[in-house]
């Protein structure tokens, strides 16, 4: 690893609106084009050693508008596309649940949905990250608050409209979230985190 040998971190990163542009959920199922600057700022992470995992919640999936199998081959097509700009996805994780979903078999209170910090907490397990080294990285206070649960060690906001607007389908957390810092994108992120870290 770059970081000398020391013990395995990640940069966990929620996808819409800090990788991809957040797209209406009943848009089609189209290829997800990532923000210009990710690819270098992916490939950076990538150089300094940090895993990079991935971690959305994609209620589109209870309610009907997408499939697994939808996210998995977005999720697969995204990966590709960055690989071909030099950039390592190490892991993609996805919640398809929602408490008040249409198809009652997503509709579940799961451990996954961030605010919760299920995936994260996966996503450590799976590649042997030390969560307190572990950067997360979102939009929205959920994904804050998410990466607070898991232990996180820095969480960094990414402020954008999504960032700006109030949350339209859950209400929580209205939680007193407060991020490490605040940055305009993810370039900006992974400026902070390289220089810092
Ligand atoms: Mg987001
Ligand atoms: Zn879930």
């Amino acid at each position: 690893m770059a970081n000398g040998g020391a013990e395995s971190r990640a940069v966990f990163l929620d996808r819409d609106g800090v990788l991809v542009p957040e797209a209406p959920p009943d848009s089609p199922p189209e290829h997800l084009e990532p923000f210009p600057w990710v690819a270098p700022a992916v490939t950076l992470l990538n150089q300094h050693g940090w895993l990079v995992i991935v971690v959305t919640n994609q209620p589109a999936v209870a309610r009907g508008l997408r499939t697994e199998g939808q996210i998995e081959d977005q999720h697969a097509a995204l990966g590709r596309e960055l690989a071909r700009r030099g950039a390592t996805v190490d892991a993609f994780y996805f919640c398809p649940h929602h408490p008040k979903a249409a198809i009652p078999s997503y509709r579940i209170e799961c451990d996954c949905r961030k605010p919760r910090p299920g995936m994260l907490l996966r996503g450590g397990e799976d590649s042997g990250a030390a969560m307190a080294a572990s950067v997360m990285v979102g939009d929205r206070m959920t994904d804050i608050e998410a990466g607070n649960r898991a232990g996180c060690g820095l969480s960094i906001l990414v402020e954008n409209d999504v960032s700006r607007s109030p949350r339209i389908f859950t209400p929580d957390p209205p939680l007193e979230v407060a991020p490490d810092a605040r940055v305009v994108d993810l370039a900006g992120a992974v400026d902070l985190i390289v220089s810092t870290r």
